[in-house]
């Protein structure tokens, strides 16, 4: 059963000691070397505390997505999805990965914006949060190709919290590009 936060992820159920959660962090990177940022990022992820990573996919190459819809004039990024097992809170899981995407360089000028590095909360365990500052499972993750699909190659079994299985997503977006 899922858990649904009353107030917000600030005030989220805290994991039990030694209770880890499974937290799914989508990786992207568009500007630079968008290679060595992805292998460091996740090095950075390895080295938070209370948190190790238990699996994360080969990148895969995809299209800019701009307010606008997908721009294939605009840098391709770096996509890749890492399974994180970890006892800190949602709250702060999101701030150390504001703190990583910082460390690279990223500047917030605009939203969808080129970015050196994009680190997203996709999911944390079974939480389920709609508070604007941490929604999770993260709202746009069912229609992302370039989250379903990297998520999909390192747990075959994943499912969106509150939203359905990660193939069955991706199959469906593969449908809907095909018709
Ligand atoms: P962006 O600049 O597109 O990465 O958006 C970052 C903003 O979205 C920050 O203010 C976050 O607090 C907020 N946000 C809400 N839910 C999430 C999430 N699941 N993952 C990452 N950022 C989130």
């Amino acid at each position: 059963m899922s858990r649904r936060l009353a107030q917000g992820p600030a005030d989220a159920p805290r994991p039990e000691a030694g209770t880890p959660v499974r937290a799914v962090v989508a990786l992207g990177a568009n500007l630079g070397d968008r290679a060595g940022t992805i292998v460091a990022a996740l090095a950075n992820l390895a080295r938070l505390p209370l948190t190790e990573v238990a699996a994360s996919a080969d990148p895969i190459e995809s299209v800019a997505v701009t307010l606008d819809g997908p721009d294939a004039a605009a840098p391709a990024y770096l996509n890749t999805v890492a399974l994180l097992n970890t006892r800190l809170a949602p709250s702060v899981l999101l701030a150390y990965l504001h703190a990583i995407e910082l460390h690279h360089g990223r500047e917030r000028r605009e939203r969808w914006g080129d970015r050196t590095l994009d680190l997203d909360l996709i999911a944390y365990g079974d939480v389920r949060s709609d508070a604007p500052d941490l929604t999770v499972p993260h709202p746009r993750a069912a229609e992302r190709d370039f989250v379903l699909e990297p998520w999909l190659r390192v747990d075959p079994d994943a499912v969106l919290p509150g939203v359905g299985r990660v193939a069955d997503l991706l199959a469906g977006l593969r449908a809907g590009e095909d018709a």
